[in-house]
């Protein structure tokens, strides 16, 4: 009979990309993908803890399969990712229900649980087994975990130190991915500008994209998530010089005030930041950027948001992640910092963000119309094309267009969220 599994992916693209590599190491032994979880063999939750919120999720899901445990005392349950830390007599007291436990990349615990071949436990990064690709994007994770300890930030708990994966291993994999179909990849980490210090000839960011360049088949590059420190002018140079790589940044600031930014530990002040960002954009002007916003953040004060606010006024981002500060156990902040700013104040912030972001987005978007840009055909929603501009523009199209192909499109309607055009030879032709 065969065995179905079912796999939950919540939290950052290092999820996904770690969901992506499991699903194909499940394919590999013959399992089957299910989309219901009351026909599945084996579940595995793969869970976030930036907030209390994602885990929230996680934790209602744990109540359901318990139930479903009691009918089908033969499902086999892994949590895996962020709520996992090093150790997990605490998780195992609290969900008997659950069969296995496994850190964020680490296979290992499942592929044991669903009786993997031995020598096909995952082992570090799982350098074996690729994703196998579900259309011209995907996601690959070059360094993984953190050590910048923002007080506020589970990550490095959970994900452990800084470490990059060889360049030769990653090539190899975005080569592989090419071979079936990729056209544009999106170099993964916390803090991606870290790639490299830690192996032995110490490459950068900007020396990885260069030997991914030359591989013919791909067409695009894009990172995530940057750093602002460890964003040097050596990696944004190479970013600027390589036609392959995509003029689109995700830069958290996380804060305005001084203040604020020195009790997070960020490591810059607000006008290294506001220097950081001009560093870009004088060298790519088009560049598309956004960033992530923390309201609510212990003692965070009127005067301290109302700098954010000017912030986001002076850089006018394409994009702000805005979200409300949640205590996580175990942080520097949840230790030493009361959680002091009130629910209906941190409210009150966030929807003051994401007015002012809509409000900039759309004028931003606004600025697209009558031009064009290249665009990556990803997928089709309904009868529609979209793709993403070089900037991170998502962009939907008029007119059918094969997945996959890289089309000039003129913009001729722009949303907040997204663009609509026509393919330039389309335009010729009709
Ligand atoms: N490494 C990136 C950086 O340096 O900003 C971001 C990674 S973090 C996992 C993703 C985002 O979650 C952060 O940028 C931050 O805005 C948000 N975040 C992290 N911890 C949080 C907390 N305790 N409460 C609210 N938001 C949080
Ligand atoms: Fe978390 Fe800070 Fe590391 Fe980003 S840099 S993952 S916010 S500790």
């Amino acid at each position: 009979m065969t065995t179905r599994y079912y796999l939950w992916t919540v939290g950052c693209q290092m999820n996904r990309a770690d969901s992506e590599k499991l699903a194909a190491g499940f394919d590999r032994l013959g399992l089957k993908a299910t989309d219901r979880i009351e026909r599945a063999d084996v579940v595995v939750l793969n869970t976030c803890s930036v907030r209390q919120h994602a885990e929230d999720r996680a934790y209602s899901k744990l109540g359901r399969i318990r139930d479903l445990k009691k009918e089908r005392p033969h499902l086999k349950v892994a949590l895996m990712g962020c709520m996992v830390g090093l150790k997990t007599d605490e998780l195992e007291r609290r969900f008997p229900q659950v069969d296995a436990f496994a850190r964020p990349q680490q296979f290992g615990p499942i592929m044991e649980l669903v009786e993997g071949p031995a020598e096909d436990l995952g082992g570090e990064f799982w350098p074996t087994t690729y994703a196998v690709p579900e259309g011209p994007t995907s996601f690959v994770p070059v360094v993984h975990g953190c050590n910048k300890f923002c007080t506020y930030c589970i990550v490095p708990y959970r994900r452990g130190r800084e470490k990059s994966r060889p360049m030769d291993e990653i090539v190899r994999e975005v080569a592989y991915l090419t071979a079936h179909g990729v056209r544009e990849v999106t170099l993964l980490g916390q803090t991606v500008e870290a790639y490299g210090h830690d192996l032995d000839d110490q490459p950068d960011l900007g020396d990885l994209m260069r030997e991914l360049s030359s591989l013919e088949r791909l067409e695009r590059i894009r990172f995530l998530t940057s750093y602002p420190r460890d964003m040097t002018g050596r990696i944004l140079e190479a970013i600027a010089a390589l036609p392959k790589v995509m003029e689109c940044f995700s830069l958290p600031v996380q804060a305005a005030s001084d203040a604020v930014l020195e009790s997070m530990r960020r490591g810059y002040t607000k006008a290294e930041y506001v220097a950081k960002v001009a560093e870009v954009r004088a060298l790519m002007p088009a560049a598309g950027i956004t960033t992530d916003i923390i309201v609510g953040y212990p003692g965070e004060t009127g005067a301290d948001f109302q700098e954010t606010r000017e912030l986001l006024e002076a850089l006018r981002f394409d994009k702000v992640h805005v979200a409300a500060y949640s205590p996580r156990p175990g942080t520097i902040a949840w230790r030493k910092m009361e959680d002091d700013v009130p629910a209906d104040v941190k409210s009150e912030r966030l929807h003051r963000v994401e007015e002012i972001e809509g409000r900039i987005s759309q004028e931003i978007n606004e600025r697209y119309v009558g031009t064009t840009q290249q665009i990556l055909v990803e997928g089709v929603r309904g009868t529609q094309p979209f793709g993403r501009t070089r900037t991170g523009k998502l962009v939907h199209l008029d007119v059918p267009a094969r997945i996959g192909s890289l089309v000039d499109v003129r913009i001729e309607h722009a949303g907040p969220f997204s663009l609509r055009g026509t393919p330039v030879d389309a335009l010729v032709t009709v």
